[in-house]
């Protein structure tokens, strides 16, 4: 048995749609720096359940490109989050190499919490810090000054920039 976990009700944000992918998340009203914003909710699961469903998803997405998403987090280490429901309104939060938020264990609860101060009317962005394997398949089209061109954690960001400083032989 899975148990759902029903994020709680956030008064800060709405889902419109988004110049960066689809849809996104916006603030309803500033929104200081510290406060958790939205509880990231979903179908607690197995470590070897998340891969299933991350394989089966892979395979969608190789016979229709407008598929494969997935939204699975890292829960514990035991447990995954499956985060695709509709009712999970923190899953359209968009990848930023310029994010305002970020993905916080509160209490064993996963919160997007505000790394700045949000304006109202701005839209709630995150780094979710993917690895560099396969970063190829992941472009950024977050728009910011600073995108660094895929969706990648910011540690990995040195490696990038001196990867394409060296020239190709
Ligand atoms: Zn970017």
């Amino acid at each position: 048995m899975t148990k759902l976990i029903i994020p709680k009700k956030s008064e800060y944000i709405g889902v419109k749609s988004s110049k960066i992918h689809n849809k996104g998340v916006f603030a309803k009203k500033d929104i200081p720096k510290g406060t958790s914003i939205i509880q990231y909710g979903g179908e607690k699961i197995s470590k070897k359940e998340a891969l299933k469903r991350i394989y089966q998803v892979y395979d969608e997405a190789e016979k229709d490109s407008s598929k494969g998403e997935n939204y699975i987090l890292d829960l514990d280490k035991k447990h995954d989050l499956d985060g695709d429901f509709p009712w999970n309104l923190a899953k359209y939060i968009n990848h930023s190499c310029e994010s305002n938020s970020e993905l916080t264990d509160v209490d064993g609860e996963i919160w997007f919490v505000a790394s700045k101060d949000i304006k109202k009317g701005e839209e709630i962005l995150t780094n979710y810090g993917y690895g560099l394997e396969g970063h190829k398949e992941f472009p950024c089209k977050c728009g910011s000054k600073n995108c660094i061109g895929y969706m990648i954690a910011e540690e990995h960001w040195p490696k990038l920039n001196a990867a394409r400083r060296t020239p190709k032989i």
